[in-house]
């Protein structure tokens, strides 16, 4: 599985780091935004990660690589 990972801001395949109104940018934006099923955090920047499909009724997700493979992450998120 092929997997992906936005350009941070301001970088070379980035979007710009300020507020713009550029269709691409905007359109990054808002897919760093979608929520990773693993850790339900945003997908981010310079974070790899790919397109699954789960659930019943299916529907498309995103995950980082890391949480997908590996979720026992060293930060550890154990909640006591
Ligand atoms: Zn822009
Ligand atoms: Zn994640």
């Amino acid at each position: 599985m092929g997997w992906i990972s936005y350009a941070k801001p301001g970088s070379e395949f980035g979007p710009c780091l300020e507020d713009c109104t550029h269709v691409d940018c905007e359109a990054t934006r808002q897919q760093t935004k979608e929520q990773c099923t693993g850790c339900g955090e945003a997908v981010g920047y310079d974070r790899p990660f790919f397109n699954v499909v789960i659930g019943d009724p299916p529907r498309s997700a995103v995950t980082h690589l890391r949480c997908w493979y590996g979720p026992k992450d060293k930060g550890s998120k154990q909640t006591t």
